[in-house]
């Protein structure tokens, strides 16, 4: 296969095992501040995805709620296979701090009781929403947290 500039076009989709978190790079800047990205994917590849409404929420939700836990996020957006999100972090380098920052962010999805900022000032769609979904998505990703160091097949 011709190497790409994404990374993650790189990346057999159908050699890894989903769930999992993984550093999908890295990239230092000038001043030798770096950003690490990492891939949190949620759903096998080519055999399941979420459903945009419970995306979405749980995009706002998480994307709210994970700065609580650190002051460190740069950004964290859902792929558009639907099958997971990319973490963007600053200065951040310990993996181990990452997946307890998702967990305890997780954790705040599933005793949420309203999507934050899920109004038309606020959001583009503010029709297409479930908090229920997210909940579900996040209860099904806490459930198979022992399963996210793994990326690969074995
Ligand atoms: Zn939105």
């Amino acid at each position: 296969m011709v190497k790409m500039n994404v990374e993650s076009f790189n990346l057999d989709h159908t050699k890894v095992a989903a769930p999992f978190v993984r550093l999908a790079g890295t990239k230092q800047g000038n001043h030798g501040d770096v950003v690490y990205k990492y891939d949190v994917r949620f759903k096998q590849p080519n055999k399941e995805h979420m459903e945009m409404p419970a995306l979405h929420s749980i995009e706002h939700l998480m994307a709210e709620n994970i700065r609580n836990h650190s002051d460190q996020v740069v950004d964290l957006s859902p792929m558009g296979c639907q099958t997971g999100f990319y973490l963007s972090v600053i200065n951040h380098d310990d993996y181990e701090d990452i997946l307890v920052m998702l967990e305890k962010t997780l954790q705040d999805v599933v005793v949420a009781t309203e999507v934050p900022a899920c109004n038309e000032v606020q959001c583009g769609w503010a029709a297409s929403h479930s908090l229920e979904g997210a909940q579900q998505l996040a209860k099904e990703m806490l459930a198979k947290k022992d399963e996210w160091r793994q990326v690969f097949v074995e």
